[in-house]
């Protein structure tokens, strides 16, 4: 673990009350060691560590179950996962199967490029465009399908929430560029992170527009990148869960440059 300076305040409300918690930037059961010190007020606390278990359990459970990643419960852990059997006559059958049977997979969402970057509003519409990327271990799902006899298997999918995940991504880049102490920006996630209701694509998106890729092992970089076209330029954070698996890299627009420091590259 690796702890960083005290921050003496809460990084996402700005307070300062007699007690503070240690933030992991990076989730500890996704690998994170970095910590910063005394930078959560409870009530904070509270609302990211929502963020944190919803993403961890409900979206992330069986992937990292299945990569044996660490869990601070893991006694909890489910020992069987449910699969369905499609037969060759079409009829379908439920199966639970060990952990140890059942194939990885992962499933996200991904993301046009995030809206502000692009110069655009959020968008106040219903309709919002949202992909799925997903993978899949193909030699454990055939190795199901030989056992059972079955023409094939449909794995379950596990619960994607978008706006949880982007307010998730949200809080780590925000924190992240707060433990790195990148200087002179004015901070743009913090109400996103604690609940404002605004389009989620405006500050997070996907990585294509930017083809960056993180270096680092945990799977978690952060760069400036000064924008050419708008003035006076971002703090922009990229972030991928299980780089091993080239899962999607997201981005989060987590700051701008002060108009007196941000360099305009024109
Ligand atoms: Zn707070």
């Amino acid at each position: 673990m690796r702890a960083l300076k005290a921050a003496n305040f809460c990084i996402y409300c700005g307070g300062m009350p007699e007690r503070l918690t240690d933030e992991h930037v990076f989730p500890y059961a996704l690998g994170g060691e970095l910590v910063v010190p005394k930078s959560s007020c409870p009530k904070c606390a509270e609302k990211t560590s929502r963020l944190e278990l919803f993403v961890l359990r409900r979206m992330f459970g069986k992937a990292r179950a299945k990569l044996q990643m660490r869990s601070r419960r893991p006694d909890k852990r489910p020992k069987e996962h449910s699969i369905t059997l499609i037969m060759a006559d079409g009829s379908e059958i439920d199966r639970l199967v060990s952990i140890d049977d059942y194939p990885f997979h992962f499933t996200c969402p991904i993301y046009s490029p995030a809206r502000a970057l692009r110069g655009l509003l959020p968008n106040e519409g219903q309709v919002r465009k949202i992909g799925i990327w997903s993978t899949c271990d193909e030699d454990q799902v055939h190795r199901l399908r030989l056992r059972y006899g079955a023409a094939d298997v449909s794995l379950h999918m596990t619960d994607l929430n978008s706006t949880v995940l982007c307010r998730f991504l949200a809080k780590i880049a925000h924190s992240y560029a707060f433990a790195t102490e990148v200087q002179d920006y004015i901070p743009l996630t913090r109400e996103f992170i604690l609940g404002l209701d605004i389009d989620p694509n405006f500050l997070v998106g996907c990585e294509d527009a930017f083809k960056i890729v993180p270096t680092s092992d945990d799977g978690l970089f952060l760069r400036t990148w000064i924008s050419r076209s708008h003035y006076p330029g971002f703090v922009v954070a990229f972030i991928q869960f299980f780089p091993s698996r080239d899962a999607p890299v997201y981005h989060v627009l987590v700051g701008m440059m002060h108009p007196s420091t941000g360099r305009h590259s024109g």
